[in-house]
Order: C-alpha cells, then structure tokens, then sequence
C-alpha cells in the first residue's frame, strides 16, 4: 500500500481516514489532528500559543507523545510527573518520564507523594475505600494545586479518543447527566480550578502508538498493579468492534456529542460553583464545611 501523499511505502494504514501513509507523512497528520484538537470542537481554543500549558506525563505512550508534539509545534509546555510510591510501578514510571524530559529538553517537575505522607501503598493499607478512587482524587488535587500555584493556564492530559469514547459510553448508559455535561476536550477554569485540556482527544490509541513508534519515544508498558481497569476495557472493545465494522464511528460519535449531545446537558450548568469554598487547610476549592477531601485523607492516614 502507498502513502496516500507521497506516493512512498505506507507504514501505518488507518481505515477510519479511508488514508495509509508513510512515516513522514504520519507524522504530519497526527500533528494536523493535534492541531485541530487545539482548535477545539464547537468549545473553543483549548489553548493559545502565548499560555504556558503544563502536561501531566504518566510514563506512558500517550502523555509523552502529547508533551513531545506540543514542543515541536511550539507551544510552552512543562511536564508533571506524581510519583505513586507504587511498588514496581512508580519508580520505572518515573525514569522513562525522567529520560525522555532529559533527551527532549524539557521541564520537568515531580510531585512525590511519599515525602507528602500519601504514598498510594499507604493509602490503600489504611483506608477502606477502593484504591483507584482515592488515587484518583489525591492525583487531580496534586495536577490542580501544580498548576495553579506554577502559574500555568491550563493542564493537559494525554486522554485519546479510545479514552474519550469509552468514558462517553459509560457516562451514556448510565445517563450521568453531572458526568455528561462536563464530558469534553476542555473543561473550564473556576473558582480555584485551573483549565483542564485534552488535546489528542481526535487521536486513536493506535494512531499515538504509531506516533511513539515513530518518534522514538521509550515509555513505561505495564499496568499499574492496582488497576482493577475491566469496564473500561470492555466497553473499549465493544467500540473497537464497532469501528471495525463502521470505520470512523468513534470519532463521529463523539464528535457528534460535542456539537449536539452535550448541550441537552446544559440547564445542569447551574451547578455549585456557589458552595465551593476554600479548604480550612490547604486553600484548594471544596463543596465540603472545612477540609477537602485530600486532607480528609491525610486525617483519616493520620488517625490510624
Ligand atoms: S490504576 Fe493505579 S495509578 Fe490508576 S488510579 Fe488506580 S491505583 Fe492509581
Ligand atoms: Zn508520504
Ligand atoms: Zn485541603
């Protein structure tokens, strides 16, 4: 097969496009999606070249490649990386975050949640509460609280569209209407909460495997140990399955949500934004009386 450009040998094929292309003319066209991404999807500019934008970097392949093509295209971009504290996990996570940042020449900062008496090994052994929510809420309080205090305009995540979709389904058959009307490649900055960006949103898993591939980008493969991760998968398989027989149907579905479905949403905008104060110990925005819910937990570690 030839690249749909060029004419050279194609490398990567990719139905849903109804395109093959060679490695070069890969490259161009994820950087053409990124940029489309950027340019949002009826919610506007995720973000302009003069902000300063901090990427969240996981280790894995769809961070670092997000971190990587915003440099080339010349956005001001700093890396994040929390460390879990997770056994045979968070410290290989941490060197290929670490290695790559290096060989890129790019910022890097780390937030190690062991010297913050949160290490996820810790949490889970004290606390009766599934892990992967706790994880969960510590790493948003940790991105926010990052870029807020750094002074960045926005945070961005690595989140695909295999991410995106299968988060939508979810959301969708349980008509999470909360879930719903925030679903989206850019959520808002509010009272306390930076803006939150997901620029690879029009970009599958393969297509940012692709790219790492070609790029040369190393990154860490396993899961992390706690990952409980089924609901996901499977509806990931089922949309997998879809594409195959529908090509470009993720990418319409949720493309099609932005532009009509999310709006139904919208009377639900009304939301808290009022309730929210300031947590009595950190300063971070919190619906709750006096502590957020991360120093919730730091009180909860501290009592046992
Ligand atoms: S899978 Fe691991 S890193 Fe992800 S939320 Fe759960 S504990 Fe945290
Ligand atoms: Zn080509
Ligand atoms: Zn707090």
């Amino acid at each position: 097969m030839n690249c749909k450009i060029c004419k050279a040998q194609a490398v990567v094929s990719l139905r849903s496009h109804n395109a093959a292309f060679c490695a070069d003319c890969f490259r161009d066209f994820f950087s053409r999606q990124v940029q489309r991404g950027i340019r949002g999807h009826g919610a506007g500019e995720l973000f302009s070249p003069q902000e300063k934008v901090l990427v969240a970097l996981s280790g894995g392949k769809d961070s670092l490649a997000l971190m990587l093509e915003l440099k080339l295209l010349g956005y001001s971009v700093c890396g994040l990386f929390i460390d879990l504290a997770i056994p045979n996990s968070s410290r290989e996570a941490r060197a290929w975050v670490e290695k790559f940042c290096q060989k890129h020449g790019l910022e890097l900062r780390v937030i190690d949640l062991a010297e913050e008496g949160l290490a996820i090994p810790l949490v889970k052994k004290r606390l009766k509460r599934p892990v992967c929510s706790v994880c969960g809420k510590i790493k948003r309080h940790y991105f926010n609280r990052a870029a807020l205090d750094g002074g960045f305009a926005a945070l961005a995540t690595g989140h695909n569209l295999d991410d995106e979709t299968a988060r939508l389904l979810s959301n969708t058959l349980r008509w999470d209407k909360a879930y719903l009307l925030v679903q989206g490649p850019l959520l808002a900055a509010k009272k306390g909460f930076v803006r939150k960006v997901k620029p690879l949103w029009r970009l599958t898993e393969f297509e940012t495997a692709n790219y790492a591939f070609i790029t040369g980008i190393e990154h860490h493969c396993a899961p992390c140990p706690y990952s409980q991760g089924a609901s996901f998968s499977i509806l990931k398989g089922l949309l997998q399955e879809l594409e195959r027989a529908m090509p470009g149907r993720k990418l319409d579905f949720y493309q099609a949500f932005l532009e009509r479905g999310r709006k139904a949403f919208a009377p639900l905008d009304a939301c808290d934004d009022e309730q929210l104060r300031p947590c009595a110990e950190c300063g971070s925005p919190t619906s709750a009386d006096q502590l957020c819910g991360v120093c919730r937990i730091r009180l909860a570690l501290a009592k046992k």
